[in-house]
């Protein structure tokens, strides 16, 4: 199944910018078992570390993330691109595979008893996954681990990554 998965990711060359490889879950999303499996599997190592809270990053965290929370009866927790969020936030800059770029998300939104994992749909350079723990750490929630759909293995993100934590990515390329 994870290999039909793979097979289901579209490579979009130059997109957005010459020289990207785009990796285009949108295939994915178009058939409901391979979205159940990629839940279920994205889940399973996190199924008893008592896990409260998806972090998810906008915009393609934002479509399994609040399917994984719900898999996983945790809260949603949405991470927002600078100035969407209209309470106040805590903010943190980041470096992406192309451009730079800054998150937010609601200084209420976790605290010390939470148990967060942070979701997003795919790991390139790991600049928005790290920053998506900062600003957890930042909340005082622990970090249970990161759920990937898709890692850029060449890229190395999860070298970026805080040591010790988790990393769970279905798909490599
Ligand atoms: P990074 O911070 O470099 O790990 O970039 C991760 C974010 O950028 C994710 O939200 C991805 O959706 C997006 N992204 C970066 N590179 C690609 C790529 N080659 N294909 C699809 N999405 C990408």
């Amino acid at each position: 199944m994870i290999d039909v998965l793979r097979a289901t990711v579209r490579t979009v060359p130059d997109f957005p910018t010459p020289g990207i490889q785009f990796r285009d879950i949108t295939p994915i999303l178009a058939k409901p078992e391979l979205v159940r499996f990629a839940v279920k599997a994205l889940v399973e190592p996190y199924r008893k570390v008592g896990v409260t809270k998806v972090l998810a990053v906008e915009a393609r965290g934002f479509i399994l993330g609040p399917m994984l929370a719900e898999a996983l009866d945790a809260g949603f927790i949405p991470v927002r691109k600078s100035g969407k969020l209209p309470y106040t936030t805590i903010r943190e800059t980041y470096a992406l595979e192309y451009g730079n770029d800054t998150i937010e998300m609601h200084i209420d939104a976790v605290g010390d008893d939470d148990v967060v994992l942070i979701h997003d749909d795919l790991i390139a350079t790991g600049g928005t996954a790290a920053a998506t723990f900062r600003l957890a750490v930042f909340g005082g929630a622990s970090v249970a681990g990161f759920a990937f759909l898709v890692e850029l293995d060449a890229l190395e993100g999860r070298l970026l990554l805080e040591e010790g934590v988790p990393v769970h990515s279905l798909v490599h390329f």
